[in-house]
């Protein structure tokens, strides 16, 4: 690994409220879409003439349409509550990564616009007119901002920061400033059906080749099946499993937990992505599009589940959106909607999340689990942000934080959870989320990380852990890239799923 550019924080094995370094990351921008990805998605191709008034415009739409923006903008009193509670102020020192500090970004321009005294004394009340360099500040840092809603938990009044980031992202985009690694990602999953832009022959390919590869490890025939009309379970999961180490792995271990239950199971070409990143980019109508390609592959194959694979952010879409974006579980009134429950298997949740899946067969004996097999590895777990925060598991409160912990232990014989206040609700966010997870955003990512680093090196050195377990795809790009710098090998990060594809007994049915 190159030198980087940048101080790497130095990690201490707990965590440390640095002093504020004012501007410290001001001048970090991610690279800006260009007309072509904003145009597809329905979005001005640039900055638009009077993109001021158009802005103030769309943000007065969205307080009348989302009443949560505005109690949200109203409600904060400045208690300094969520001050530190940031892994970007506290891997960065710079005061605008503050939660407060960055929802003001917003709040002052809603200041000056929609309320009597900003409108009247706006100096008094701290409103801003819109600017350029205000709209500098926007775009600088909502996009560094992951959207992990830590600082809500800490917030008295339960203000979420990471709705006024999607709140501000949605206007950019509206006015023409949108982000290029979430919309042209998006607009390839919108158009293909997948992040990546993989078409379905090329999918069909790299599944045989799994086929193979599994065979010949094991000598038993996993199918990787695709597009399988009448299959129990359509699985969705995010494309990065189809091509990235270490998902792969966890792609391999969905596989053999099917084949092992005797589970007729399937992908589709269609909707082989469970990633939403309209939900990174605040906007519902971008979210639904992607929805709604799951719901059709699942009416044209005629499934009986919907399984979520390994993925934070799409799990959070799947479990608290899909209800109402596109009627999966239930909810939505048209008639495809309507069609889709009647097809669906109620006796199970609608959609079910991979490890409420293989921990239920585990408990029913529908597949059996060789922990000796895992002895070589001493495990945490990092919760991931959009499972934790913004979704939950299984039928029991703290389900997201139970389920997979549970499964982690029934596949191994070593575990040790991190430090309390750096796990469950608290948990850090690995500082790729949210749409920053791109190399233009190096920096912001390996200085996002070091809470996390920080708690991970505490159980790395007191109890010789040595694999970082992890339910969500960005969680595991992340740490494959970002830990190194703070000296740990990329090779200790894996999924959950990982563990107990080496963990089964194949063959073993219910
Ligand atoms: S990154 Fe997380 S903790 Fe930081 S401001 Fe955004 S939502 Fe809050
Ligand atoms: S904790 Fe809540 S009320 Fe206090 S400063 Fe932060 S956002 Fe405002």
């Amino acid at each position: 690994m190159a030198a980087p550019e940048f101080d790497v924080p130095k990690l201490k094995g707990y965590i440390e409220i640095p002093s504020i370094r004012p501007g410290a990351m001001e001048g970090i921008k991610s690279f800006e879409a260009n007309e072509k990805i904003q145009e597809a998605l329905g979005y001005p191709g640039k900055l638009v003439d009077g993109w001021e008034q158009k802005a103030v415009n769309k943000m007065g739409e969205m307080l009348r349409k989302y009443r949560s923006l505005q109690v949200f903008l109203d409600a904060c009193v400045h208690c300094g509550a969520c001050t530190d509670k940031c892994h970007y102020y506290l891997g960065t020192s710079d005061p605008k990564n503050m939660p407060v500090a960055r929802q003001d970004l917003l709040r002052q321009v809603y200041r000056r616009y929609f309320t009597l005294p900003g409108k009247l004394f706006p100096k008094l009340v701290g409103a801003r007119d819109i600017s350029k360099e205000v709209l500098d500040d926007w775009y600088s840092y909502y996009h560094q901002c992951s959207e992990c809603r830590r600082c809500s938990v800490y917030c008295p009044y339960g203000i979420d920061t990471a709705e006024i980031t999607m709140a501000a992202r949605e206007i950019m985009d509206s006015v023409g400033l949108g982000q290029k690694y979430t919309n042209e990602i998006l607009g390839k999953a919108q158009r293909i059906g997948n992040n990546l832009g993989m078409p379905g022959p090329a999918l069909e390919d790299t599944l045989a080749g799994f086929e193979e590869d599994v065979e010949a490890d094991t000598g038993v025939a996993v199918k990787f099946p695709i597009d399988v009309k009448g299959a129990e379970v359509l699985l969705v999961t995010p494309s990065a499993d189809f091509f990235a180490e270490p998902h792969v792995e966890s792609l391999i271990g969905y596989a053999k937990v099917f084949h092992a239950a005797g589970i007729s199971w399937t992908l589709s070409s269609h909707a082989s992505e469970a990633g939403n990143f309209g939900l990174f980019q605040g906007s519902y109508e971008n979210m639904r599009k992607v929805a709604m390609r799951i719901r059709d592959a699942a009416l044209e194959l005629g499934v009986k589940r919907i399984v979520v694979g390994e993925c934070g952010h799409a799990w959070r879409v799947a479990y608290s959106f899909w209800n109402t974006l596109t009627g999966v579980g239930a909810g939505a009134e048209d008639k495809y909607a309507q069609m889709l429950q009647k097809q669906l298997d109620h006796s199970y949740p609608q959609p079910s999340h991979i490890c409420e899946v293989t921990l239920d067969l585990v408990k029913r004996g529908a597949i059996a689990l060789d922990k000796e097999a895992n002895d070589h590895r001493i495990v945490t777990f990092h919760d991931s942000c959009n499972v934790s925060r913004g979704s939950r598991m299984g039928n029991i409160p703290g389900g997201q934080f139970i389920i997979p912990r549970e499964l982690i232990r029934s596949a191994v014989n070593h575990y040790h959870d991190m430090a309390p206040g750096t796990t469950h609700e608290a948990t850090f966010c690995c500082g790729g989320g949210g749409g920053l997870l791109t190399d233009d955003l190096i920096e912001v990512r390996v200085k996002g990380a070091s809470p996390r680093a920080n708690a991970l090196k505490d159980v790395v050195d007191n109890h010789g852990v040595n694999f970082l377990a992890l339910i969500c795809a960005i969680c595991k790009s992340q740490f494959t890239k970002v830990l190194p710098y703070y000296g740990f090998d990329m090779s200790m990060v894996g999924g959950v799923h990982q563990l107990v594809s080496t963990a089964i007994r194949l063959g073993a049915k219910e």
